[in-house]
């Protein structure tokens, strides 16, 4: 007999249960049924151990009736050995469980859950190809014949509906032989291929002194428009000639096209890719096409950091500092530090790059814990755009039509599309309205179950709120007064559209927000099209401020994000720094000259000012004295403990208690701050408070961490998310 440990997603807690099962020999890292409290569940195996033991016996020894597995679900286990270690180490890292880690991992069919074993399976199709020995040509019909000839010409064809009833018939007639293979459901587009372009000496003493570096991790930091991914290409080129493999990251799923049709340009089709958007049988097939080895990179967003290769040898996240980086639920992992755990076990590299390196990465280069090469010139050579800052408190400079829109930045507006050129409007917020209030009483319109301000959406007119989704009719009468006379204030992006519309009655324009990427499923659509020159005006969120390469963007304009400043996070200079940067980055890529305009109500802030500037190191040498004054990251580390429960009281009074059990527990080691009731309850009906605890050394800490935190876990009613290294507090 054998005892197995199990996981199931059904336990919060990271420890597997013991089942017997009386078969052949079982794997570690299958996916198996169970009973678990009269349910059939899906669990995932641990370890295995044979024993002697009766089942009697080995019960009554763990003082507990031991249950039979049901049934064996895979064949073979879902992970190789390196991710099977990888999942631990992750579970391990960031104090959650194992299951989690699998969940983020694995494409949603193969995933350790009752709903994977619906999910889709391999798809078959026939390849129907001559068979030599056939020399009957005279016994065919006309039509068989044609077939016949089709099927030589081309050496194979494929099974279709309507060629079916034939190659029956051909196949009856010993003309052609029929095998069955993998329909792989993701359709690529057939780039041309592309040579590359000669490197420019700084690219190449670049790529040298990353190949030269002995270090596991490396920072690239080039200002936008120096040729980062050129450098990509020629190091990939690199590896893959040594029969490595490469792992290549972008921060958001928009950017995955343009990326993939670099390295398919570069380097033919053994590329997959893979993100969320992906369906779950196109997922399905990319993961075992990775899995066999067909495929020497991948492409994709941060779930891809766990594709399943087998011998990588250099892993890029390009954009960097992007928060999209960091999953925002369990297991909360970055793809960075996970990026850093599969290099060690390749003995890879990992190449992170950026125009505006996050503040933790820069310390770490400084401290030449990671290399570094800075890249200081654009290709062309071109100068970054000339900005100017509008100060919006003065209302001279602002425009009559639009209190959001200053004079100069119509004026240039105009000279851009006179001139046959193209506009960028940042504006980081989506919807129209950002604030509406009660004109009765004042009161405003919050989300019932999230108590933040909900957001007129005059597409759809209705309130969304931006943290769970739900969406709200525009005339609910006010909670207070019950009045239906609102105000409606805030600028976003819709309202953007609107009044630029009516400045430039001529202007073509588009916007690109997450409403508008839900919508059509593809931002890729919107890019494409004023790529293609089929507008003049992009108006959107940080969506349009990222990786993107249009040649005739001549103005990019930042025209609200000045309300990213006042976040409350300790972040939220660095963020709105990177942002703007960003976006000022996009103008005047090729021959035309950039310009840029800042509008704000806070001209003097040192993010504005640095980054009217683009002067990267002036804003570290500002923000890293910050966060060296506020004990905050790169210089102690952060770990949030958020709690959970119906009973608002409980919650106050077991946060009180765990803090207590911290404190005694950590000592010396480690500050905990709050509690503090989080901003944003997870859904109506729970209260959450949340812990900061503030460190030098984690792996200090961990073991009076992880024991402290241990009764409060296992309590049924109570729930306890663990964020390690939170991008946000
Ligand atoms: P970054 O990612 O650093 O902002 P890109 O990689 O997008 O910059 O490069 C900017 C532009 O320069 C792109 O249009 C790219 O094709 C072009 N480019 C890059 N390297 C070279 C080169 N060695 N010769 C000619 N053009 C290049
Ligand atoms: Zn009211
Ligand atoms: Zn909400």
């Amino acid at each position: 007999m054998q005892l197995i440990e199990v996981f199931t997603q059904y336990s919060k807690l990271n420890r597997p249960f013991t089942y017997y099962y009386d078969g052949d020999d079982l794997e570690v890292g299958v996916r198996v049924l169970i009973d678990f409290n009269n349910r059939e569940i899906v669990g995932y195996v641990a370890a295995v151990k044979s024993t002697k033991e009766t089942i009697e016996t080995a019960s009554k020894r763990l003082g507990f009736e031991l249950a039979k597995i049901t049934k064996i679900l895979d064949e073979k286990p879902l992970l190789t050995n390196e991710l099977m270690e990888l999942s631990e180490n992750v579970t391990s890292y960031y104090l959650t469980n194992r299951i989690s880690v699998l969940n983020a991992m694995l494409p949603p069919s193969l995933r350790p859950s009752k709903g994977s074993l619906s999910a889709p399976k391999i798809a078959m199709q026939k390849k129907v190809s001559f068979k030599p020995e056939f020399t009957d040509f005279d016994k065919l019909t006309d039509k068989q014949s044609s077939l016949l000839s089709e099927i030589m010409t081309h050496g194979s064809v494929l099974q279709t509906s309507k060629n079916r009833t034939q190659i029956m018939q051909l196949l009856n007639k010993g003309a052609v032989i029929v095998e069955e293979i993998e329909k792989y459901r993701l359709r690529y587009e057939d780039y041309p291929r592309e040579d590359p372009h000669e490197l420019t000496n700084l690219q190449k003493e670049a790529v040298k002194s990353i190949l030269e570096d002995y270090k596991e991790t490396f920072l690239l930091h080039g200002i936008t428009g120096s040729g980062k991914t050129e450098i990509y290409l020629a190091l990939a080129a690199h590896y893959l000639a040594q029969n490595k493999q490469v792992i290549m990251l972008v921060p958001e799923i928009a950017l995955t096209g343009t990326m993939l049709a670099n390295f398919y340009r570069r380097f033919g089709k053994k590329i997959a890719i893979l993100h969320s958007e992906l369906t779950p049988a196109e997922k399905y097939d990319e993961y075992r096409r990775i899995s066999a080895g067909e495929v020497d990179i991948v492409v994709g967003a941060r779930s891809a950091i766990f594709a399943p290769l087998q011998n990588i040898g250099l892993i890029i996240l390009d954009e960097e500092h992007a928060e999209t980086y960091k999953q925002d639920v369990a297991p909360f992992y970055h793809a960075l530090t996970v990026a850093q755990m599969r290099a060690k076990s390749f003995n890879a590299k990992v190449l992170v790059g950026s125009a505006t390196p996050s503040i933790e990465t820069m310390a770490r280069a400084r401290k030449e814990v990671y290399g570094y090469y800075y890249l200081g010139e654009r290709i062309n050579l071109q100068p970054l755009p000339e900005t100017t800052v509008v100060n919006m408190l003065d209302y001279k400079n602002v425009t009559t039509t639009s209190p959001y829109i200053s004079k100069l930045l119509a004026t240039e507006i105009r000279k851009a599309i006179d001139a046959k050129t193209q506009v960028i409007l940042l504006v980081n917020r989506r919807g129209y309205a950002t604030f509406v209030s009660c004109r009765e009483c004042g009161e405003s319109k919050k989300c019932p179950a999230c108590a933040i301000s909900l957001t007129y959406h005059k597409v759809g007119n209705n309130l969304k709120c931006h943290h769970c989704g739900l969406s709200f009719p525009k005339n609910d009468p006010c909670i207070k007064c019950g009045s239906t006379n609102f105000s409606y204030t805030g600028f976003a992006t819709q309202k953007a559209e609107e009044d630029i519309q009516k400045m430039f009655p001529d202007a073509r324009i588009l916007r690109l927000d997450s409403d508008v990427s839900r919508k059509d499923k593809t931002p890729q659509v919107v890019l494409n099209k004023f790529m293609n020159h089929e507008a003049d005006i992009l108006i959107g969120t940080q969506m349009v401020s990222k990786g993107h390469d249009f040649p005739l963007v001549s103005l990019v304009a930042v025209i609200g994000t000045d309300a990213n400043l006042s976040i409350p996070s300790f972040r939220s200079s660095e963020r709105t720094f990177q942002l703007i940067t960003q976006a000022i980055g996009r103008s005047g890529r090729e021959k035309i000259k950039g310009k840029a305009i800042i509008q704000t109500m806070m001209p003097e802030h040192y993010v504005i000012q640095h980054a009217k500037q683009q002067d990267y190191f002036g804003f570290y040498e500002v923000e890293i004295r910050h966060r060296y004054l506020t004990s905050n990251p790169p210089f102690y580390f952060l770990l949030s403990i958020t709690m959970s429960h119906q009973n608002e009281r409980t919650v106050k009074d077991t946060i009180l208690t765990l803090k207590l059990n911290l404190i005694k527990a950590l000592g010396e080691d480690a500050t905990v701050i709050g509690p503090t009731a989080t901003f944003y309850p997870a859904s109506g009906k729970t209260f959450n408070e949340t812990l900061i605890v503030r460190y030098k050394n984690y792996f200090k800490i961990k073991p009076a961490l992880l024991t402290t935190l241990s009764p409060f876990r296992e309590q049924s009613s109570l729930y306890v998310h663990i964020n390690v290294d939170p991008y946000d507090v």
